[in-house]
């Protein structure tokens, strides 16, 4: 039997706070110090470096990553954790490339997140062969995929508008063109159901610290097609994705597994952190999930436009071209969110205009909705935002 949701008692919120930023960051998993705690004392303190061996370090990547290939539909042993997002986005770009070699253009969309552009810029200038990125606006990549294209990079869920791309119809478009496809699936993981097998896409990466609530700098996570694993020519070939690393050869041989998408040295804090938090996903249905995701977004949307007729919706109105959040557009979204914030109700704000809201059924239930979005109700009608100390911008918005 799945578990019913909400699981709101495997979660430690502060009292008041209603926390629909779980799509930025997820909240501290109940029993995360005393397992940090054990990690540092009865294995860093006690087992010294006995326990990369002992309790189980070196392995650590290859089986976090294995529990978190069950939630987005990959075979185990196709999945490695480590490094961040932006990493594995490079590592799987550089891999991909290196599959279509006689083509130049990486495919992408005006959606996508920064780090990923700009990880595929810095790669173009570093492997200095004339690639191009082109980004397509994202109702537009179908039509854009064209015999040119070497890379189709895309992320599932755009992290501004939470519109949902077709995985299997652009991966079916891409491979159909001779491209290789990567997803990003840093807003899908956790969030919405993903068989990223039966997509047959060749790459997929993704991060651990929002729905999958890994906590801050938590590792990310790359997965390759098993079929064509032990053909990628990992760009960052660390020691870790050496065949042997402790043959200490001088020079590089990959690992025949997943295990060569490492790189160095894994996050071990980070790691036991990440494995506490998806204990709570044992059990958890992910259809279920989604099912309560969208009685959720809608909620909150009905709830806003009745009491916000300032506030554009944002995100496509039909909750299965959505991923697990809502975009409301105002042109002075950032004080409004400060105000919002200061009043226990925790989103954020992302340039130009977007009020960002994520709904992550582990810990939310209509009632927390719909008092958001009263609340957001009153902040918009008394016109509190304008008061112009919520004006002032802080580094992270
Ligand atoms: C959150 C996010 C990132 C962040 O990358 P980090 O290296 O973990 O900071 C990158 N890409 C996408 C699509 C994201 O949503």
């Amino acid at each position: 039997m799945p578990n019913p949701l909400p699981l709101k008692s495997r979660f430690d919120l502060p009292e008041g706070v209603i926390y629909l930023d779980g799509n930025s960051l997820g909240p501290l998993p109940r029993g995360a110090q005393a397992r940090v705690a054990q990690v540092l004392s009865d294995e860093w303190g006690q087992q010294l470096i006995k326990a990369w061996n002992t309790a189980g370090w070196m392995a650590m990547p290859a089986r976090v990553g294995d529990r978190i290939a069950r939630l987005i539909g990959a075979p185990e042993g196709s999945v490695t954790t480590g490094d961040t997002l932006s990493i594995k986005v490079y590592q799987a770009l550089a891999a991909a490339l290196k599959m279509a070699p006689s083509r130049r253009v990486i495919l992408s969309d005006t959606g996508n997140f920064p780090s990923d552009l700009y990880m595929a810029q810095g790669l173009i200038g570093t492997i200095g062969q004339g690639h191009e990125l082109r980004l397509a606006e994202p109702e537009a990549v179908l039509e854009a995929i064209t015999e040119e294209i070497a890379v189709v990079m895309l992320t599932h869920v755009d992290y501004r508008t939470g519109r949902l791309h077709d995985m299997e119809a652009i991966t079916k478009a891409a491979h159909a063109a001779g491209a290789v496809m990567i997803w990003d699936l840093a807003h899908s993981a956790g969030a919405v159901p993903v068989d990223i097998a039966a997509s047959e896409a060749e790459f997929a990466v993704g991060c651990t610290y929002k729905y999958l609530n890994g906590g801050p700098g938590a590792p990310a996570f790359i997965y390759a097609r098993p079929d064509i694993i032990d053909h990628v020519k990992p760009a960052l070939a660390g020691w870790l994705g050496h065949d042997t690393p402790f043959a200490m050869e001088p020079g590089y041989r990959p690992a025949m597994s997943t295990e060569r998408l490492r790189v160095g040295t894994p996050p071990i804090v980070q790691l036991a952190l990440l494995d506490h938090a998806l204990d709570i996903w044992e059990g958890v249905d992910m259809q279920a999930l989604r099912a309560a995701s969208i009685r959720l977004s809608e909620r909150f949307i009905c709830e806003v436009e009745a009491r916000c007729p300032q506030l554009r919706l944002a995100s496509p109105r039909d909750p299965q071209a959505r991923g697990s959040q809502v975009s409301f557009a105002f042109e002075d979204g950032y004080p409004v969110m400060q105000a919002l914030i200061e009043r226990g109700v925790i989103g954020d704000f992302r340039a130009p205009n977007i009020l960002r809201f994520g709904f992550t059924p582990l810990y939310l239930d209509e009632a927390d909705v719909v008092r958001a979005a009263e609340i957001l109700g009153d902040v918009m009608a008394e016109g509190v935002w304008q008061e112009p100390h919520y004006s002032v911008r802080s580094r992270v918005t």
